[in-house]
């Protein structure tokens, strides 16, 4: 094409590049998001909306964010911004979980030997260190994703404040009766030397040694069968946990089951009849005569010899004895199991525990005294076979309770702990709820869990199954970091002090000084002068040194938002929140811990909904660790992809199911991407000049197509802002992805590229095209913020400049042409916009009506003010060559158009590979169609040409069998190539004084 000629054509321009450099560019976006304070002018720019308060779950501070933690904040973060965009004054406050084992653990490795030589306080400190040191290192790490908060005052639990808030939490328990302090079998970790919640077991599987040993039945045994008289009687117990039996102190027998006396060689052994033939194989007692059967209930009571202790063993009942593997026998140790415990709380049984914190077996016999349990099973064995008591043994693998901290295998140990009792009456007037005076802690929990929205729904059964079974809350450990029971217990006694006015004066110390000062001489100077034990008189105190569960801090956590000191200007949190959202662990953590402690202080579950997202795996199905070596790091995908690769990667997922992550899926949606990005830089690159102020055409003057694609995009639009609500981000995704390659790329933007490039640029067609597309490119910057964070800000600078109306609130009075020019101006940044309504994406009505606050005098207002936004609102009467149709039937004309438009490029295609054209413009097609057909592209006939991107189209009403209605033929063009447009015309030439030319660039040849 001759130089003057391609100058006379409007070609694309934009700054915008293609190639994104996200890596390069993210933290420049970054930081300055951070010098103009965003997240700031977005709370007060949404000041005064509906709150929507969505509460962060405080992940650990021991080590670097993975894949999993960046789903959950880039989930979070588009819950929050949608939100937003929506109108809502969504607030988002990170909080960090900074007590606990595994941060103490690290640290005892650090210090070693040094640390029995340092105060509390200062170990404490060096934990604090620890804690902070990944507190800031996650914080820059959920920032370099793109995620918005209060990074820079976030709740830790090792704030002064939040300390005071777990404590005053227990302080509510501990004042209205829920607390107890108790000798309990608990969970124990003798790794870690402290007890060990629900929550912190883990089962794995496990050898161990399983012995069968026989207790000889001390009295008459005519007592149960009168055909036992003078018999030599015994019964069988069988146990995976030799180590247990010096500890054990009952047989327990199922009351109702049947058990059998069965005879061989001389002695009769009791077992359960259902498992007699079995036990009697494994014992090696050959052939056996059943002498008696009797239910269990007749052995309560009876006394046996304990196989190697001088100690009577009593024969006790309980329904837990199951038939299903064993002899039907169970040998019970009171300090040693759960169950075993409560039996021995019915029948007045020792429990003490003779297995110290280290798990060392003590006051025993000399052959196992001093040994760790594992190393205790042998010698035990040998003793009990010593004794003649040993009938077998064999090695079991099986499912046991283990550390989830340090993996090993854990053991049940009676110890004093703390407990809130899940069965303290809780009657009705605590919290307002239904129900009735017999409700206890768990019963009321129970129905509060139903009122919460459940998503996936599932979690409702699940949670209530865990809380109906679980037993009482053992909140007490004994370790150094974390909040302290701060409590003082009488030195006489033993017994705790519960006087409200010492719990404040503690609380306020804490608040004051964080929970440090518990291990300062400051604490004891609370206790008045005078103080007496209400239990013995006793005026000596010494302070408790367990700490708390840390899942009783982290289940505070919303208590210590709410309650902490606000900014000036910055609105109270309500109660409940609206929504938590963390994995499935959280079930047996965190969700039912801040659901205990809500129903403690208030009453009520702290939450509205719960989502749970689920696990990351890589693409074999295996679950993600760095140890395998099979982990996606997000940090790493950040630097050499972009942070917006792990966001869009986020959205790709439907994050309910367990979801892949891997290397070529990050690539995959690099690829993706780019398409988008694609999309933005051609709306970009055909605004240049393009002033909406002056040039924008009003919706009913504008072409038919773009008319079409307007009310498509309200389609689109109206898609994505319900998948927000349901957040269905992976339909967005795909949407998205559709819209931009299919609609826009391949249909829209290819048929426009005629009317951009062609046409003078002020001419009426080309300021119709741009303004559809600037429209387009408005809605699509606004709808995608709140995945594609940082390109959506990119984008938003490129887009035209416009000024910012002179009128705000008063708009009712203001004059048409003022509520025009309010609908142009724009925020600073994309994410103090709001979601666009069909009527800005048309361009049909001001703004400057919309109701209600908004912060952006804009493009688009919340639907948190509108909730009853629909696609198919109001479009004014257009007035268009097609003006006597309803705009539904017109789209039904489209959606025809563009599948003939599919047969047109199919047949230019087959042409092409014949070799009968080169270009599509070299074409002229001929077009049979059938009758309903040919009068809708009849009605369109002079845009067909364009719309297929061909020199001409005859139209022919026809039979058009066999291929959908229509008939597609293909034949060169007529005429000569006109050197400006590529169109071929048979007027090319006419014009003397740009003879190589059409007669439509003539024209605008001459306009110039
Ligand atoms: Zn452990
Ligand atoms: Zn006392
Ligand atoms: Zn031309």
């Amino acid at each position: 094409m001759p130089l003057e000629l391609k100058s006379t054509l409007n070609l694309p321009k934009t700054d915008f590049s293609m190639k994104a450099n996200l890596p390069h560019n993210e933290p420049k976006m970054l930081a300055r998001w951070e010098q103009m304070g965003l997240y700031e002018s977005i709370r007060r720019a949404r000041k005064g909306s509906p709150r929507y308060v969505l509460h962060d779950g405080p992940p650990y501070t021991s080590g670097p964010i993975h894949l999993g933690t960046a789903m959950n904040k880039c989930l979070k973060d588009f819950i929050v911004k949608s939100k937003t965009m929506s109108g809502f004054d969504a607030p988002y406050v990170p909080g960090w979980d900074c007590h606990g084992l595994p941060i103490e653990i690290k640290v005892d490795k650090e210090l070693g030997g040094k640390k029995l030589k340092m105060r509390p306080t200062d170990v404490r400190a060096e934990c604090r260190k620890y804690a902070q040191k990944y507190l800031d290192l996650q914080r820059e790490q959920f920032k370099r994703v793109g995620v918005f908060g209060r990074f820079d005052r976030p709740y830790s639990t090792m704030t002064p404040q939040y300390e005071s808030v777990v404590l005053e939490t227990f302080f509510s328990f501990y004042e209205n009766d829920f607390v107890y302090k108790g000798l309990r079998a608990v969970y124990w970790c003798m790794h870690d030397e402290t007890a060990l919640a629900e929550a912190e077991v883990e089962y794995e599987n496990h050898t161990s040694s399983t012995v069968w040993v026989k207790y000889a039945l001390l009295d008459d045994p005519a007592k149960i069968d009168p055909a036992l008289a003078g018999q030599k009687v015994s019964t069988i117990i069988w146990t995976t946990t030799p180590w247990t039996l010096p500890a054990s102190m009952a047989v327990a027998f199922h009351p109702d089951e049947e058990y059998a006396a069965i005879e061989s060689c001389g002695e009769v052994y009791i077992v359960a009849s259902k498992l007699a033939k079995e036990a009697a194989e494994k014992c090696g007692l050959g052939e056996t005569r059943a002498l008696a059967h009797f239910p269990g209930r007749k052995l309560e009571r009876l006394n046996f010899q304990h196989p190697f202790l001088d100690r009577k063993v009593l024969g006790v009942l309980a329904d837990y004895v199951t038939m299903d593997t064993g002899t039907g026998v169970v040998h019970t140790a009171p300090s040693h199991g759960a169950e075993d415990f409560s039996t021995g709380v019915k029948y007045g049984l020792d429990a003490t525990s003779h297995v110290d914190e280290k798990g060392i077996l003590r006051d025993g016999l000399p052959e196992y005294d001093g040994m760790r349990v594992w190393d205790a099973n042998q010698p035990i064995l040998d003793l009990v076979k010593k004794r003649g008591a040993l009938l077998h043994t064999e090695k079991t693998e099986h499912s046991y309770p283990h550390c989830w901290r340090c993996h090993n295998p854990v053991i049940f140990r009676a110890t004093e702990q703390w407990f809130i009792s899940m069965e303290t009456p809780m009657p009705v007037g605590s919290g307002g709820g239904r129900g009735s005076d017999n409700d206890t802690l768990r019963t009321r929990t129970l129905e509060e869990i139903k009122k919460v929205k459940w998503d996936p729904a599932w979690g409702e059964e699940r949670l209530s199954n865990m809380i109906e079974t679980r037993p009482d809350w053992c909140i007490s450990r004994q370790r150094v970091w974390g909040v302290p029971i701060a409590v003082f217990l009488c030195e006489s006694c033993g017994k705790p002090l519960n006087d409200r006015s010492i719990n404040r004066k503690v609380v306020e110390l804490f608040a004051r000084s964080g929970a440090d000062a518990w291990f300062t001489p400051e604490s004891e100077n609370l206790l008045p002068a005078g103080t007496k034990c209400p239990h013995c008189g006793s005026t000596k105190f010494e302070k408790e040194t367990d700490i708390f569960d840390v899942w009783l801090e982290s289940g505070a956590s919303y208590l210590a938002l709410i309650s902490e000191e606000k900014m000036a200007d910055e609105p109270e949190y309500p109660w409940p929140s609206d929504l938590y959202l963390e994995g499935g662990d959280q079930y047996r953590g965190w969700f039912q811990s801040s659901l205990l402690c809500a129903m403690g202080t208030r009453a009520t579950p702290p939450y509205r909904g719960v989502v749970t997202p689920g696990w990351t795996l890589d693409e074999t199905g295996r679950a993600m660790s760095k140890s395998r070596g099979n982990d996606v790091d997000p940090v790493d995908i950040a630097s050499r992809l972009g942070g917006e690769i792990v966001r869009l990667w986020t959205a790709s997922v439907d994050f309910r199911e367990d979801v892949v992550g891997s290397e070529a899926l990050m690539q995959r949606v690099g690829e993706n991407y780019k398409k988008i990005r694609n999309t933005f830089r051609y709306i970009l690159s055909n605004l240049s000049g393009f002033d909406p102020q002056k040039d924008a055409v009003p919706f009913d003057q504008m072409e038919a197509l773009d008319q079409y694609m307007l009310r498509e995009t309200c389609a689109f639009a109206a898609d994505v802002r319900r998948w927000y609500d349901e957040f269905a981000f992976h339909r967005i995704y795909q949407r998205v992805n559709h819209f931009c390659i299919v609609d826009l790329s391949a249909f829209y933007f290819d048929v426009l590229k005629d009317r951009l490039y062609i046409f003078a640029p002020h001419s009426q067609a080309r300021r119709s095209a741009q303004t559809a597309i600037w429209r387009i490119g408005e809605a699509l910057v606004r709808l995608l913020a709140p995945i594609m964070t940082f390109t959506c800000e990119e984008v938003w600078q490129h887009l035209p400049k416009v000024v910012a109306a002179p009128i705000d609130a008063d708009v009712e009075d203001a004059n048409v042409e003022d509520a025009r020019l309010a609908a142009f101006a724009r925020a600073e940044s994309v994410h103090l916009a709001l979601f666009p309504t069909d009527a800005d994406i048309l361009g049909t009505e001001s703004r400057a009506s919309a109701p209600g606050p908004s912060a952006e005098k804009g493009f688009g207002k919340g639907t948190a003010l509108e909730p009853a936004l629909s696609a198919s609102r109001r479009v004014p009467s257009e007035r268009t060559n097609n003006g006597a149709l309803a705009p539904e039937a017109r789209d039904g004309d489209w959606a025809t158009l563009r599948s003939v438009r599919d047969e047109v490029l199919k047949a230019l295609e087959e042409a092409r590979n014949n070799k009968l054209i080169g270009g599509g413009l070299e074409a002229q097609v001929l077009i049979t169609a059938t009758d309903a057909l040919y009068s809708v592209l009849r009605r369109y006939e002079d845009q067909l040409r364009y719309l297929f991107i061909v020199s001409a189209v005859t139209l022919a009403q026809g039979s058009g069998n066999g291929t959908g209605g229509v008939h597609v033929e293909v034949k060169k063009a007529d005429g000569a190539k006109c050197e400006r447009c590529w169109n071929y015309s048979t007027h090319v030439g006419e014009d003397k004084t740009y003879p190589t030319v059409c007669e439509r660039c003539s024209a605008v040849l001459k306009e110039l």
